[in-house]
């Protein structure tokens, strides 16, 4: 039985974990950093906790003897994914990313492109604005050195302490995050500017199509660098690399062996 270690944390992470879980012939963990209060329940065996840097989980690789190692962070965590690449080929252990394809701006879209938090908070400007922050508890304190706008944060747990900003509001919520709701969202709060990071995928697109909608304009952080490893953007190549990597791991292809 093959050992795969999937590092989680997303959707993707969940939905390979889930199409992997009945097979035979892996056993599959997949590993979550602690972030949240009350994880999403997962299908297969979760650890929890960081690994004690590139060589910590480089020594987890060895001593769970790791047959393949899947990076399915999400694309703004990129200490994981560079502490992966490392541990991988200090281990000799194969690594694949799947990664999410950033979001294209289409018609409509009134995107500004910035490198981080605190850039972010330079283009909003002088002026008093009302901002929707769709990003985590480590961006959003750059946001306090600016607090003539009002600020509305959306969560997964309580920002504790909250924001020293005077206006903000706090709404917790696990995506997916429609379109619908997130119009609606941004109209009942009068937002004029949303920060975001460019997520990719479904489960987080409904405010950008939501701002589209309404002419609402969108600061997003670009994409942090990542390493140059073997990478795919969708499950279905992810399980093509696991079978690929099973014949591998066999020295042939099943079907000779089986001869
Ligand atoms: P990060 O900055 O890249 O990683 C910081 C440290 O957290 C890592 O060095 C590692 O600690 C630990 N870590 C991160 N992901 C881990 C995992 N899946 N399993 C075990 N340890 C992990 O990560 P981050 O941006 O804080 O994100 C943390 C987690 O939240 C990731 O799993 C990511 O997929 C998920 N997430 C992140 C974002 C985002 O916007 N950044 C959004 C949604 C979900 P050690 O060095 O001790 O091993």
């Amino acid at each position: 039985m093959r050992r795969i270690l999937i590092l989680g944390g997303t959707t993707e992470a969940r939905r390979l974990a889930e199409r992997l879980a009945e097979r035979r012939d892996l056993a599959v963990t997949l590993s979550l950093a602690g972030r949240t209060a009350n994880p999403a329940a997962q299908p297969v065996p979760v650890r929890i906790g960081g690994f004690g840097g590139a060589d910590g989980l480089a020594a987890h690789l060895a001593t769970e003897r790791i047959d393949a190692l899947i990076d399915a962070t999400h694309p703004y965590a990129a200490i994981i994914s560079a502490n992966a690449a490392q541990a991988a080929a200090a281990a000799g252990v194969p690594l694949l990313a799947l990664r999410r394809p950033a979001w294209v701006a289409v018609a409509g879209d009134r995107w500004i492109e910035v490198d981080d938090a605190p850039a972010a908070v330079q283009s909003l400007g002088a002026a008093p604005r009302r901002v929707f922050l769709a990003l985590g508890r480590n961006e959003i304190a750059a946001f306090v050195s600016a607090p003539q706008h009002f600020y509305l944060v959306r969560s997964v747990d309580p920002v504790e302490p909250p924001l020293r900003v005077p206006h903000a509001r706090y709404v917790t919520g696990r995506g997916p995050f429609g379109q619908a709701d997130d119009r609606a969202l941004l109209m009942t709060h009068g937002i004029d500017i949303v920060v975001s990071k460019n997520s990719g995928g479904d489960a987080t697109y409904g405010k950008i199509a939501a701002a589209r909608a309404l002419g609402v304009a969108v600061i997003l952080l670009r994409r942090p660098a990542l390493p140059d490893v073997a990478a795919v953007a969708t499950i279905e190549e992810a399980l093509a690399w696991i079978d690929l990597k099973r014949m591998d791991h066999a020295g042939a292809p099943c079907a000779e062996r089986e001869v």
